[in-house]
């Protein structure tokens, strides 16, 4: 049995004040000792310390929002994998869709950074989905099973990776994809898993969903056997809802 993951993306929102004041937010809504599923938190570099205090022996868990994959040396601007370590994180978000359209990540980009989160000891999130127009043109099925394979080269093993499915065109957008939608992509990319690595290793593999996920919503999606969880970007932000969400997903 997978144990449902939703972790929330707060992306370039909040200043270390205000990160500091949704995370205890979200553990008042949560309640004290909440575990019904894994739960993490992913505020900019600058606040993961001062979060990473607020959420201390809770089961929240710190995350980051993208790493570079060098040890360290002139990159600046970058974070290196060691750096957020030291902040407490156990996860990693690597290679989302903003990541790739604003920022030139590439599925091979995307695969340095996974076997560098991978190797070093950090939990990775690999994100994975199609835009509009590559859904329209009919190659999402394609398109994803590159993402996933291009993304997974050389990497043995993958008990430390969970994969996003985030079709792009439902990020932020309020367009969600509905459950039958998302689960067909999810079980995709569960067969592909199986073709890389076997039945066992795909069967215990966590495959969340992003996209304008909701309260209103979550439970519908949740419900599917291939929706282990979800990503959560602006419904993050509010602590009631993504403490709604997070229920959702402990309930299902
Ligand atoms: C995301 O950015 O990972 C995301 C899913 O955003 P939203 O929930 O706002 O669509």
């Amino acid at each position: 049995m997978r144990k449902k993951i939703v972790v929330g993306n707060w992306k370039m929102n909040n200043t270390i004040a205000e990160s500091v004041q949704l995370a205890q937010d979200v553990l008042a809504q949560l309640g004290e000792g909440f575990s019904g599923c894994e739960v993490g938190l992913s505020p900019t570099f600058l606040a993961l310390q001062a979060v990473g205090t607020v959420i201390e022996g809770s089961s929240v868990q710190l995350v980051a929002q993208n790493c570079h994959y060098e040890n360290d040396g002139a990159f600046t601007g970058e974070i290196s994998v060691r750096m957020i370590k030291a902040t407490g994180c156990s996860y990693v978000i690597i290679g989302h869709s903003e990541r790739r359209q604003y920022f030139g990540e590439t599925n091979s980009t995307v695969n340095l950074k996974v076997k560098k989160a991978l190797n070093d000891g950090l939990k990775v999130i690999m994100c994975v989905g199609e835009t509009l127009e590559e859904r329209e043109a009919g190659v999402t099925g394609a398109l994803v099973s590159s993402q996933v394979r291009e993304g997974l080269d050389g990497i043995d093993d993958i008990s430390s990776l969970v994969i996003a499915y985030e079709p792009v065109w439902a990020i932020g957008t309020g367009k969600t994809a509905s459950a039958a939608q998302a689960e067909e992509v999810h079980d995709l990319i569960r067969t592909v898993v199986v073709k890389l690595y076997g039945e066992a290793v795909a069967s215990e593999l966590r495959i969340q969903y992003g996209g304008s996920v909701k309260p209103s919503n979550a439970a519908e999606l949740f419900a599917m056997p291939n929706i282990d969880g979800g990503l959560i970007g602006g419904a993050s932000l509010n602590a009631a809802d993504f403490a709604a969400i997070v229920k959702a997903a402990s309930e299902c």
